[in-house]
C-alpha cells in the first residue's frame, strides 16, 4: 500500500521537520503512529497528502505502485489517499451534503466511474450517517460550521465512509471525543476496514486502540520513526512515557 523511504520534509522557511523517515504499510493493516507533540506526525500526513506548505526535499513515497510525489493533491486523493484532519476547517456556506456530493462526483469522474444517481448517493449518505449515528440535519449545515470538536471529528469519518479511500491517515481523530463518540468513531473505522484498505491512526491514547486494534505501533520522535512494535508497544508507552 505505502512505502516511505528516507523521507525529509521541510517547512517553507527551510526548517526540516521530517528527517529521514521510513515507514511501510501493507494492505488490510491498521497502524498507529504515536509520539510527543511537535514530533512531526501532522507534518508527515500533510506531506503525503501534498500540502503545498510542506516540501519533500529528499526520499521517496510509493503508493499502490505509483510514485506519489509526482502526483498533484487531487490525483493523490483520487488514487485513494485520505486524510482526516487534526483541525478540520469550517467552510461557512458550503453545505455538508453539497460538499460530499461534489467530492464523490469529482472522484468518480477522475476514475472514469459512472456518476452516482441521486438515489444511490442518498442511500450511501444515509447508510454512512447511520453508521456514525449522525442526525440528518448535519446534511444541510455548513461544512463543520459551528460543529463541536467531536462533531467535526465524526464528520471526518463520514467523509472517509463516503469516499472509501484505499489508505486513510486519521490525525488525532479520537482527541476531544466523549466516550460514546469514541466508540461510534472506532466502530466506523472497523466497519470500513477490509483486506484492500489500510488505516493509520495518529493518536496519543490507548483507548482508541482498544477498539481499533493496530497490527503495528510506531513512535515518531524528532522527525523519524524511533521505534516500531506490535500493539503491546502502545501499552508500554502509556506506562513508561516516551523518554
Ligand atoms: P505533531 O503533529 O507531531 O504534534 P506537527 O507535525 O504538527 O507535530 O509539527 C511539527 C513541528 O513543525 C512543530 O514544531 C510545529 O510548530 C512545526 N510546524 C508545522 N507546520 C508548521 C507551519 N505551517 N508553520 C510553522 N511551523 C510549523
Ligand atoms: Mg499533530
Amino acid at each position: 500500500m505505502l512505502h516511505i523511504k528516507n523521507l525529509h520534509v521541510s517547512l517553507a522557511d527551510g526548517t526540516e521537520i521530517i528527517k529521514g523517515l521510513n515507514l511501510s504499510v501493507g494492505k488490510g493493516e491498521i497502524h498507529a503512529i504515536m509520539g510527543p507533540n511537535g514530533a512531526g506526525k501532522s507534518t508527515l500526513s500533510k506531506a503525503i497528502a501534498g500540502h503545498p506548505g510542506y516540501k519533500v526535499t529528499k526520499g521517496s513515497i510509493e503508493f499502490l505502485g505509483k510514485n506519489l510525489l509526482e502526483l498533484s493533491v487531487s490525483e493523490r486523493a483520487n488514487a485513494g489517499f485520505f486524510i482526516g484532519f487534526q483541525y478540520p476547517l469550517e467552510i461557512a456556506g458550503l453545505g455538508n451534503e453539497e460538499f460530499l456530493r461534489a467530492a464523490i462526483d469529482a472522484k468518480h469522474k477522475a476514475l472514469n466511474l459512472p456518476k452516482l444517481s441521486d438515489d444511490e448517493f442518498n442511500k450511501k449518505l444515509e447508510n454512512a450517517m447511520q453508521l456514525l449515528e449522525m442526525d440528518s440535519r448535519f446534511k444541510e449545515r455548513g461544512l463543520n460550521e459551528g460543529f463541536s470538536g467531536g462533531e467535526k471529528k465524526r464528520n471526518e469519518i463520514l467523509q472517509m465512509a463516503m469516499l472509501e479511500p484505499a489508505l486513510a491517515f486519521l490525525d488525532e481523530t479520537d482527541s476531544g471525543l466523549d466516550i460514546d463518540a469514541l466508540r461510534i468513531v472506532a466502530n466506523g473505522i472497523n466497519n470500513l476496514m477490509n483486506e484492500q484498505r489500510s488505516i493509520v491512526l495518529i493518536t496519543h491514547y490507548q483507548r482508541l486502540l482498544d477498539y481499533a486494534k493496530p497490527k503495528f505501533v510506531h513512535v515518531l520522535m524528532d522527525g523519524r520513526i524511533a521505534r516500531s512494535g506490535g500493539s503491546e508497544l502502545a501499552l508500554e508507552l502509556e506506562e513508561k512515557g516516551y523518554e
